[in-house]
C-alpha cells in the first residue's frame, strides 16, 4: 500500500458563534475532522445542528470564530474576502437546494455563467457548457429556460454549472430537499457517478437518511458538535433503521399499486 496522500479538506478545532452576550449562538463547537479526496461525504443531523454553517466554511462562503480550515493544502481561513472568492471560483462547484437558477436565461446560459471569470471566448463558454449538459444528461435541454424544465432538470443544470470550471469539490447543501423521491434518486446517483468517473470530491449536506445508501462516509453533527466513536454509529443506525421503514414501506405502496 502507498502511503495516503494528504487530505483534501482538514478541519482541526473549528468554532463558528454568532452574535454575542446573551444573544450568541454557537453553531458550531470545536469541529476537527479530515476528508480524503474523490469520496461522496455527507454531514447528516438535525435542522439547525451546524451542517450548513460547516459547509459553509469549507466552501469558503462562511469563515470560521476560531480554528484552521485547510482545503487543498491551502489555509483558507487565512485568506481575505478577496483572495476566497477567486479561490472558490476555481475550485469549489456550489449547488444549492432551491437551484438558484437565473430564470430569463436558458440553461446554456445559466451553465456558462461561472465561465464569465475566464478569460475565454463566448463559443468556448458555449462549447464547455454544452458538454457539462451532456455530463448530467441534459443535452437536449440547452434552451430551455428553467420554468420549462422540472425541479430535477433544474437540479441537474445546477450542477452542470457546479462542474463548469472543473472544481475538485463540489458542495450541496440539500440538494435533494426540493424533489420527489425519484428526481432525488437522479440527483443522487448523478452526485455518486461524479464521483466515480469525473474524480471529484462531493460533500453533501442533507437530512434525508435515505441519501447513506449513496455515500461512502457519512457525517453526525449534533448541536454544533461533531459525533464520533460510538455516539457516531448509533446515529447513522438510527438514520438506517428509518430509511429502511420508509423504502418498507414505498415496497408496500409499490405493491398494492400493483395489485
Ligand atoms: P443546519 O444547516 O444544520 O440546519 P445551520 O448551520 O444553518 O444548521 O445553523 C446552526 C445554528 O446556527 C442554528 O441555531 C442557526 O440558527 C444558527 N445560525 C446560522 N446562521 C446564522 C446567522 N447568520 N446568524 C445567527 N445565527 C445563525
Ligand atoms: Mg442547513
Amino acid at each position: 500500500m502507498t502511503a495516503s496522500a494528504e487530505p483534501l479538506i482538514e478541519l482541526r478545532r473549528v468554532s463558528r458563534s454568532y452574535g454575542d452576550g446573551a444573544a450568541r449562538v454557537v453553531a458550531l463547537d470545536d469541529v476537527s475532522l479530515s476528508l480524503e479526496a474523490g469520496v461522496f461525504a455527507a454531514f447528516m443531523g438535525p435542522s439547525g445542528s451546524g451542517k450548513s454553517t460547516l459547509l459553509n466554511i469549507i466552501s469558503g462562503i462562511d469563515c470560521a470564530s476560531a480554528g484552521e480550515v485547510r482545503v487543498g493544502g491551502r489555509r483558507i481561513d487565512r485568506m481575505n474576502e478577496d483572495e476566497l472568492a477567486r479561490w472558490r471560483a476555481r475550485h469549489v462547484g456550489l449547488v444549492f437546494q432551491s437551484f438558484n437558477l437565473v430564470p430569463v436565461l436558458s440553461a446554456l446560459e445559466n451553465v456558462a455563467l461561472p465561465l464569465l471569470l475566464f478569460d475565454l471566448s463566448g463559443e468556448e463558454r458555449r462549447r464547455r457548457a454544452a458538454l457539462a449538459l451532456g455530463i448530467v444528461g441534459l443535452g437536449e435541454r440547452l434552451e430551455h429556460r428553467p420554468s420549462q424544465l422540472s425541479g430535477g432538470e433544474q437540479q441537474r443544470v445546477a450542477i452542470a454549472r457546479a462542474l463548469i470550471t472543473d472544481p475538485e469539490l463540489v458542495v450541496a447543501d440539500e440538494p435533494t430537499g426540493n424533489l420527489d423521491a425519484k428526481s432525488a434518486e437522479a440527483v443522487l446517483d448523478l452526485l455518486r457517478e461524479l464521483r466515480a468517473r469525473l474524480g471529484k470530491t462531493i460533500v453533501m449536506v442533507t437530512h434525508d437518511p435515505r441519501a447513506l445508501r449513496w455515500v461512502d462516509r457519512s457525517f453526525h453533527l449534533d448541536k454544533g458538535r461533531l459525533l464520533s466513536g460510538a455516539a457516531a454509529e448509533q446515529a447513522a443506525r438510527a438514520l438506517r433503521a428509518v430509511a429502511d421503514a420508509a423504502s418498507q414501506a414505498v415496497g408496500a405502496g409499490a405493491a398494492l399499486g400493483r395489485a
